[in-house]
């Protein structure tokens, strides 16, 4: 057993951008030459996420939608008052979504539905840069 791995760099605009990362994802797994084992996909921040969904316009907007009802962002957080911070509703949707997704690796590619993408969404008010790793242990 050993462990690869990889880092996918990119740009988001932030407030709830939600990016495919699939094939980045799969290509460090072709590149690794795993044949059986698993990805782990991992966002390092306390403002994005990383989960699987079905990427297709009308999820995304339903997934975005029900993340502003859970966190909204005009609501009177604690960390907004304490720290003169304005992303309070990121920290919260980050932490309930959460920042990694195992992936079973399955005949050297990853294991996922037919309709179903590993996805970083971007909670923060603002444009950032991210790097997301992919952990690969087999
Ligand atoms: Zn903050």
């Amino acid at each position: 057993m050993a462990v690869h791995g990889g880092k996918l760099q990119l740009q988001t605009g932030g407030d709830g951008e939600i990016v495919d990362l699939t094939e980045g994802v799969a290509a460090i797994v072709r590149t690794a030459g795993v044949v059986a084992g698993l990805a782990t996909v991992f966002v390092a921040g306390t403002t994005a996420a990383v989960t699987t969904m079905e990427y297709e316009a009308g999820a995304v907007i339903d997934l975005r939608e029900a993340l502003e009802r859970l966190a909204p962002q005009g609501h009177d957080y604690e960390h907004n008052r304490r720290n003169q911070d304005t992303n309070g509703h990121a920290h919260v949707r980050a932490a309930a979504v959460g920042p990694s997704v195992g992936v079973p690796i399955v005949a050297g590619g990853l294991a996922l539905g037919v309709w179903q993408q590993i996805v970083l969404i971007d909670f923060d008010t603002r444009a950032r840069e991210r790097t997301v790793m992919v952990a690969i242990v087999g």
